[in-house]
Formats: structure tokens, C-alpha cells, sequence
């Protein structure tokens, strides 16, 4: 199937049989079987792997391999989980589509002309094929949300620093978070539950406790209270979409939840915001690949002719836009008006939700716009290609947990539903999802892949 998908760039298949064989001698005994035995898990290949290669879908990494294991992967190990692939996504994650890897588009399985959304879209579309049941996917403005949405798949991003990140090849360091993939919300809890937590390797995890996510799923949401911004609803939105969210809210309301209306004011700011300070810390984090340590190295006499032709020849275009767009950012002269004003911009978007969590327990919105769009359609115009993530980036910028869970479809393509919840409160975003999920069938829908 993924000669027509493309969302693998490696399958790791001798060790993956090997690992499977294993599994399934022991699953006699099934009490002392760990969470996830033998199930398939295929990773974002932005995420370190000891035995397959890291590239982070640039030229610049080709070939390089990860002598450690990130955490997360660790943690999938010992949960019993089969790293079965890396999956494709945009270089370095930047990008809303996919097409920004170096190694060829991935395509959405509901429309093999169509994006998967991205930058996770490998991990997206190798789960809404039914490739694998989970899928890590990493999420800095909405590129975990954003594919689920886009695929018809559920997809969460935790709160900043629930997850660890050691062995994240880093992006923006300020928003990057990794969260899981799947069919359904009780699989992401799942998924969830063995990633999440203290690492003494990241400094930036935070110190607390775990819930056990999967045990809350059916409480319900009787008395719960859901926001949803007036700012995200009607125009500049696809009719479709805007109805799908809209009924969707209804079923949540049904189900015992007290709709209100609350108010984003800055969050038509969230964009621009974000594209100063993702490329300016992005430019500062790239500046590793210089063909020193690293993967490609362009040979050459001159030391500095080495350095500009390892990066001019190993980055793609929109890797260099970020770059340029935050070395400018962050340099002397420019640095008050730009990434010192979009510093200030980020506490405004932070504080609106902070506001609004004080009277809900839940904030709705779309995931996305639209629906799937064109390969090809926004390739070339990188302000409509920013745009996609309006309504995922300030979550990332306000440091929140959100999910997207499938809530309806047009031209036969799904759409998602966001649900965005307060800091570490992962649980009630899940239980929320939940409880929608099962009053609907969206979620059983397939792509009609054969
Ligand atoms: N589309 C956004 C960008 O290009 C978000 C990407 C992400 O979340 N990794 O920066």
C-alpha cells in the first residue's frame, strides 16, 4: 500500500519480525504482557532511533544514523511496542503538507491527490491506512492536529513539556511537543499514558504526576463547560467545516456539556507571531548542520566554502526561508521590532486563554480551515500555506494541550474537531474527545484504499 502512500521513508521489517516473534511467544501468558506487546509503532523520522535512520526529511541528514534511542522510543521498547518505520514528514517539520521533505510528497489516503496535512503526515496517513494502529507524530504549530484532521484520524498534542524530548531533533524549542497518532482516542490515551512524564535527561519535562488517562474515558461530560471563541467561528472558514464543528459542539451539549461563549481577541495575531519566533529559534537550531558532525558534508579547501555549500546544497527552500526570516529576526537593529515583539504578543495569546479557562473547562474550535487540499495547490505561496494552522498555532504559542478527533466530512474528505484543554489537564481533553467519539461513527469511517 505504501508504494501508492509513501508515508515510510525506512521499515525496519528483519527486526520487526524478529521482535514480533518474540512478542507473540510470550503472549501464552497474558497477565505479564506490557500495554502495548507487540503492536506496530511507527515514528516520525524527526525522532532519534538507535538501527534506522534519522533524517528529518532533509538531504542534510541522508543517511545519518542515531547512536542512542530518544526517550519516547525507549519508553515504546519497554512497553513492548515494535518500532516498525520512519515515517515522512516536511524538513525539519516545517511545513503544513508534507511536500517540504526532500524525499517526495506523502499522499493523503482518502485522495491520493491530495496533501495528508503535515508535517506528520507519514505518521498520519501510515495510520489512516491501517498501516499501523499508533504513530508518534511531533506538534510545534498543529503538525500533529493538523494530519489527524486532514486524514481522519485522532491526534494529540500534550501540554509543553508532558513529553519528554530528549532525542527530538529540536525545531522551535519554545513550542515543540511529541504526541501521539491513532484510530481512536482510547488508543492516543494509551499511547499517551507510556510516553508521557519526567525525564531526567530533558530539563524541560515537568515533575508531575501521570494520570491514568484511559480510566476517566467514561465519566462523561455532565457539568463539563466548553468555550467556544467567537473569533474561530464563520468567517474565512470553510462552510462545511464551520457546520461539522458547530454540530459537533451540539453533541457535546447533548451529552450533558453547557456550551458558552468566550473570546480569543489576539488570537488573529497568532500567526504572525509564530512565524517570527519558530524561524528565529529554528535558525539558531539548525546552525548545528554545518557538514562538521552531521550527515552531509559538501568537500571543498575552504573551511567557509565548505560550511555555505553543506547548507546551501543540504537544506530545501523553505529551511533556508526560516532561517534567513529568523537570523533577520534576531538581529541587532531588528531584534526589539521583531522577536522581542512577538515575545510580548505570545503572553497576550497566553493570557486570552487563561481569561477564558476561567469560566470552561474546554475550549472548541476547528482544527484547520478546510479540508485536504491539492498537491501542489499552496506549494508556492508559503503565506497561504501558513495560514492552515491558524487555529492549531496558539495552542502551541499558550504551551496547551489539544486534539483533533474526526467530526464530519466533505467531498468525501474528513474533517477534525479541537479540543483544547488546560495546562497538564491532557485527561479532560481525552475524556471530552472521548465521549463525542462514541455519540458519533466518524471515527469508523476508512479510507477506501484497496
Ligand atoms: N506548519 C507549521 C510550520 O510550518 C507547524 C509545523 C509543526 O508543527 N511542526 O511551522
Amino acid at each position: 500500500m505504501d508504494s501508492r502512500v509513501h508515508a515510510f521513508l525506512s521499515v525496519d521489517k528483519s527486526s520487526a519480525l524478529d521482535a514480533a516473534r518474540r512478542w507473540d511467544a510470550r503472549r501464552a501468558d497474558a497477565d505479564a504482557l506490557p500495554p502495548l506487546a507487540g503492536l506496530p509503532v511507527a515514528i516520525k523520522d524527526i525522532i532519534c532511533s538507535q538501527g534506522l535512520p534519522t533524517t528529518c526529511g532533509s538531504r542534510i541528514l541522508e543517511g545519518w544514523r542515531s547512536p542512542y534511542d530518544a526517550t519516547v522510543i525507549t519508553r515504546l521498547r519497554e512497553a513492548g511496542a515494535i518500532v516498525i518505520g520512519k515515517t515522512n514528514l516536511d524538513e525539519f517539520a516545517m511545513g503544513s503538507s508534507t511536500e517540504n521533505s526532500a524525499f517526495g510528497p506523502t499522499r493523503n489516503p482518502w485522495d491520493l491527490a491530495r496533501v495528508p496535512g503535515g508535517s506528520s503526515g507519514g505518521s498520519a496517513a501510515a495510520v489512516s491506512a491501517d498501516m499501523v494502529p499508533l504513530a508518534l507524530g511531533t506538534d510545534t504549530g498543529g503538525s500533529v492536529r493538523l494530519p489527524a484532521a486532514f486524514t481522519g484520524i485522532v491526534g494529540l498534542k500534550p501540554t509543553y513539556s508532558r513529553v519528554s524530548r530528549y532525542g527530538l531533533v529540536a525545531f522551535a524549542s519554545s513550542l515543540d511537543q511529541i504526541g501521539p497518532l491513532a484510530r481512536t482516542v482510547a488508543d492516543a490515551a494509551l499511547l499517551l499514558q507510556v510516553i508521557a512524564g519526567r525525564d531526567p535527561r530533558d530539563s524541560t519535562s515537568a515533575d508531575l504526576p501521570v494520570p491514568d488517562y484511559s480510566a476517566s474515558l467514561p465519566d462523561g461530560v455532565k457539568g463539563m463547560k466548553i468555550g467556544i471563541p467567537r473569533e474561530a467561528i464563520g468567517a474565512g472558514l470553510q462552510r462545511e467545516v464551520n457546520d461539522a464543528v458547530l454540530a459537533a459542539a451540539r453533541v457535546l451539549e447533548q451529552a450533558g456539556a453547557s456550551l458558552i461563549e468566550v473570546s480569543l481577541p489576539t488570537i488573529e495575531y497568532a500567526v504572525p507571531t509564530y512565524y517570527i519566533l519558530a524561524p528565529s529559534e529554528a535558525s539558531a537550531n539548525l546552525a548545528r548542520y554545518d557538514g562538521v558532525k552531521y550527515g552531509l558534508r559538501v568537500r571543498t579547501p575552504d573551511i567557509h566554502a565548505m560550511y555555505a555549500r553543506t547548507r546551501g546544497e543540504g537544506f530545501g527552500t523553505e529551511v533556508k526561508r526560516r532561517i534567513m526570516l529568523g537570523t533577520y529576526a534576531l538581529s541587532a537593529g531588528f531584534y526589539e521590532g521583531f522577536f522581542l515583539k512577538a515575545q510580548q504578543v505570545r503572553t497576550l495569546v497566553r493570557k486570552d486563554f487563561t481569561v477564558a479557562f476561567g469560566s470552561v473547562d474546554l475550549v472548541l474550535m476547528p482544527v484547520a480551515p478546510t479540508v485536504a487540499f491539492k498537491l501542489g495547490e499552496k506549494a508556492h505561496d508559503p503565506l497561504q500555506m501558513y495560514l492552515t494552522d491558524i487555529y492549531t498555532i496558539p495552542v502551541n504559542l499558550a504551551g496547551l494541550p489539544g486534539i483533533s478527533v474526526p467530526c464530519g466530512s466533505a467531498d468525501g474528505l474528513p474533517i477534525g474537531l479541537q479540543l483544547i484543554g488546560k495546562p497538564f489537564d491532557e485527561a479532560t481533553v481525552l475524556r471530552a474527545a472521548h465521549t463525542y467519539e462514541q455519540s458519533t461513527e466518524w471515527h469508523k469511517a476508512r479510507p477506501q484504499l484497496t
